[in-house]
């Protein structure tokens, strides 16, 4: 396996490289989530990078950039086992070479970065488009593959690529859950077991929310499922039914809307979604 941690290396790689290459962003601590898009991304090119690199960017001021865990060792033999041959590991200086504040960024639309997550972390997706553009201009992959779990991520993303001409196809591989239903996330590893046994009820409250009739108005039972929620102790975020494109807010449920949930439980913000079958 090699690990390029300098921009030589890497370029020195991509320029020899003949085949087609799928890349994976993530922010490391990997867990199944991750392995599934690596695998999707094994399936669809001939070579797959992996990039590992925690975003000052995209976290606010008063967010978990500090906690947020870093495992790169366990990282790199996971990514080993299961036969991926090349993994990015940047810097801060390698990416943002004149610091965070003298950085150009890519401002995603407000209609997409300023609702549901975007509402409650104020640049967090200018962060994040621009970190996704930035490796996929050094890394100029055939593929780039995102998690549905982060289905806002994919959504702008998806516009920046289009908006910006950027040549290259976007995957989006499904979420994968624990055996309970909870959405695998790095930071979940931050659960006390009381929080980990209450935080499948937020995907438990999505998947009751995506079966609603279609002619009933969503206010009242997202209400009463965040109020189940509240008394679980789960801080709700926002329980929101949207348009899977637009991401307008919708006023009675269809096929392909997806419900969308974010609440805070201990040090953890859970997020996830279920789109309505
Ligand atoms: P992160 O390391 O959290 O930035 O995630 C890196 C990529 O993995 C993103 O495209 C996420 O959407 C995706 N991802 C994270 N958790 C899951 C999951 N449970 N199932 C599928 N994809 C996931």
């Amino acid at each position: 396996m090699t690990v390029f941690r300098d921009l030589g290396s890497l370029l020195q790689w991509r320029g020899r490289l003949q085949g087609s290459l799928a890349f994976v962003p993530t922010m490391g601590n990997l867990h199944a989530g991750h392995l599934s898009l690596v695998r999707l991304a094994q399936a669809r090119a001939e070579e797959v990078l992996v990039s590992i690199y925690v975003n000052p960017l995209q976290f606010g001021p008063e967010e978990d950039f500090a906690s947020y865990p870093r495992t790169l060792d366990a990282d790199l033999r996971l990514l080993d086992e299961i036969g991926c041959q090349h993994v990015f590991v940047p810097t801060d200086t390698l990416l943002y070479p004149q610091g965070l504040a003298q950085q150009t960024l890519v401002q995603p639309p407000a209609h997409l970065s300023k609702v549901l997550c975007g509402a409650h972390r104020p640049g967090h997706f200018t962060g994040v488009a621009t970190v996704v553009l930035k490796l996929l201009h050094l890394i100029e992959p055939q593929i780039l593959i995102l998690g549905e779990k982060d289905y806002q991520q994919y959504r702008i993303i998806q516009q920046m690529l289009s908006d910006l001409h950027c040549k290259v196809q976007l995957l989006l591989a499904p979420t994968q859950r624990e055996a309970d239903g909870l959405a695998l996330s790095s930071r979940n590893v931050r659960l006390r077991p009381e929080e980990r046994r209450i935080a499948p009820s937020l995907a438990a409250a999505l998947a009751e929310l995506a079966q609603l009739d279609p002619h009933s108005a969503p206010g009242p039972a997202a209400l009463a499922l965040e109020e189940r929620l509240t008394q679980a102790g789960l801080q709700v975020d926002y329980l929101e039914l949207r348009d899977s494109e637009t991401l307008q807010l919708l006023p009675r449920p269809q096929a392909g809307a997806r419900w969308f949930g974010a609440a805070r439980l201990g040090s953890v913000r859970l997020i996830d979604n279920r789109v309505i079958p």
